[in-house]
């Protein structure tokens, strides 16, 4: 239930070991966060912008080893450069090591780039260690022992230490090497980035695979040709292809339980659909207990899920404008307004994404399209109160959303005489289109306190996917939690099969 990038993982996967799958999803189309849609010939995204290691085989991210299990790949276009609108001025950094000691030489000096490579060559072992991991071998329970054979076991135990210290949040671990101040500030962003949290909370695991891509020689970034909504589609057609089902317009009002088993779903409309082996959620935990009666639902599970903290959520804009000039612009920005305001700080910090400046069908010809967010800093509390449509939520909608035309104007200065379309998205379009709790990214849940609660839950047949499960929030992760659903329902030996298969 629910097509976001999990579910559609978790789908794909399991029909590709021959399961009989449907996937039941609200909406009107697939992808979830991931999804897009159309307005006036522009292609517009609703969420990621920033993917790695889906142009290249073999790959460590786990999305691109799902599609390679189900038959599919999208075509991408790489680049190696961001630009970035910071409190020290206007950078564009390459991505990969030395292009951003080029920067810091500028920005810091000697003293500053000693330090960096001090750390990286201090970090790279670890980053290895997460890169060799290959989560699509977890299994509920998060082991990985019964899949991997014997080379693979060892390897893993070699690495076990390593892999252990892991284990926690990264910012102890920059800060026991970093001094410069803007060495750590930029670590915290990228900490923010990837999961809307600090970086004494943002898992060190994640930042070391983040860190072991772009670090690589000839580092670079994918753009999906076609944008998010062409790698939603690529796992569709893996589903189709091994035998099952997207429904749109699917909405779920019940999970069926009987005798704490998951045995079905009610859809919105009444029809009652039966589950021979069980029923997968991708919608939010928050959300998923609101689908159980509460008779069935058990009082612990509930009431630790009901009280996790959640991430804050997003303004969105949306916008087609007249690009002539534009050609030599990286296709992201970020902007940061103040270090000292902490980089979780509402309006403090945006991403611009230009896809059609990579790929121009995404845009009718001499315009661009523009998406940019603000990303897991808009407070859900801000907004709660107000009903959509109103006047008060409109001039609130304005107001907040001005800041993304004040920033980008200071990268296209009249920026006002190119929009031919603009729209705005707030906390509620969010929860809307995504039916997720507080329009959330995802729970708050720091990597110094606790890893993510896995994909298990106390009923029967009843297994979660996506951000809000281990490992956590963002492609990859959500990938890997769909893939643990799918193999709940598979023998060990099937997925082990399928693991040689990849090579992984
Ligand atoms: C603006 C933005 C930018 C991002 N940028 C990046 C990035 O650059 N890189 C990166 O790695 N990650 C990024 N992320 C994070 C990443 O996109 C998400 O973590 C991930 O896509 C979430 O996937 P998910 O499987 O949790 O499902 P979701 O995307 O949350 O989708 C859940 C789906 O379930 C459906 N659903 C819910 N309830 C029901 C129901 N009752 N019945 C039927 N269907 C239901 C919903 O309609 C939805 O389609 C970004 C996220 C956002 C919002």
């Amino acid at each position: 239930m629910g097509s976001g990038l999990g579910g559609l993982c978790c789908g794909a996967l399991a029909a590709r070991h021959g399961l009989e799958v449907v996937v039941l999803e609200a909406h009107d189309r697939p992808g979830g966060a991931a999804h897009g849609f159309e307005r006036r010939g522009f292609q517009f995204e609703s969420g990621p912008s920033l993917w790695g290691g889906l142009g290249r085989w073999p790959s460590t991210n786990p999305l691109a080893q799902v599609l390679r299990a189900v038959g599919e790949s999208v075509p991408v276009v790489s680049y190696a450069e961001w630009g970035l609108l910071l409190p020290e001025g206007q950078l564009r950094i390459g991505v990969g090591a030395e292009p951003f000691l080029e920067a810091v030489q500028q920005l810091r000096g000697t003293a500053a780039v000693e330090e960096w490579r001090a750390f990286m060559a201090w970090l790279e072992p670890y980053c290895r260690a997460a890169g060799a991991l290959p989560l699509l071998a977890m299994r509920p329970g998060l082991g990985m022992a019964g899949v991997l054979g014997a080379r693979g076991s060892a390897a893993l135990l070699r690495q076990a230490p390593r892999l252990a210290a892991l284990g926690g949040a990264f910012g102890p671990m920059a800060r026991r090497h970093l001094r410069d101040p803007f060495l750590l500030h930029w670590v915290e962003m990228l900490c923010f980035l990837i999961s809307g949290l600090p970086m004494d909370q943002t898992s060190a695991a994640a930042m070391a695979t983040l860190f072991g891509e772009w670090f690589e020689p000839n580092a670079s970034l994918d753009y999906p040709l076609g944008g998010s909504p062409a790698v939603a589609d690529a796992l569709v057609r893996g589903l189709r292809r091994h035998g099952g089902e997207l429904r749109t317009r699917a909405a779920v009002r019940r999970i069926r339980v009987e005798g704490n088993r998951a045995v079905g779903v009610e859809l919105e409309t009444g029809e009652h659909l039966d589950a021979r082996l069980g029923v997968v959620s991708n919608a939010s935990p928050w959300d998923t207990l609101d689908l159980i009666a509460p008779q069935d639902l058990p009082r612990r599970w509930a009431r630790q899920t009901a009280a996790t903290p959640a991430c804050a959520s997003f303004l969105h804009w949306h916008v087609g404008l007249r690009g002539a000039g534009l050609e030599q612009l990286p296709i992201h920005h970020v902007w940061v307004g103040d270090w000292q305001r902490g980089i979780g700080a509402e309006r403090n910090m945006l991403v611009f994404s230009m896809p059609s400046l990579l790929d121009p069908q995404l845009a009718p010809e001499g315009h661009q399209v523009l998406h940019a967010y603000s990303p897991a800093n808009e407070p859900w509390e801000l907004w709660r109160d107000l009903e959509p449509g109103t006047a008060a939520y409109d001039t609130l909608k304005a107001e907040r959303c001005g800041l993304f035309r004040e920033v980008f104007a200071q990268l296209v200065p009249d920026l006002a005489d190119r929009i031919v379309l603009e729209l705005q998205g707030t906390p509620h379009t969010h929860r809307r289109y995504l039916r997720v709790h507080q329009g959330s990214y995802g729970p708050a849940i720091g990597a110094d306190r606790s890893p993510f609660p896995g994909g298990n839950t106390p009923i029967d047949d009843l297994q979660l996917c996506g951000a809000g499960v281990f490992p956590g929030i963002g492609v990859p992760p959500v990938a890997v939690s769909g893939a643990m659903a799918a193999h709940s329902f598979v023998p060990a030996a099937q997925q082990k099969a399928l693991i040689r298969e990849l090579g992984l």
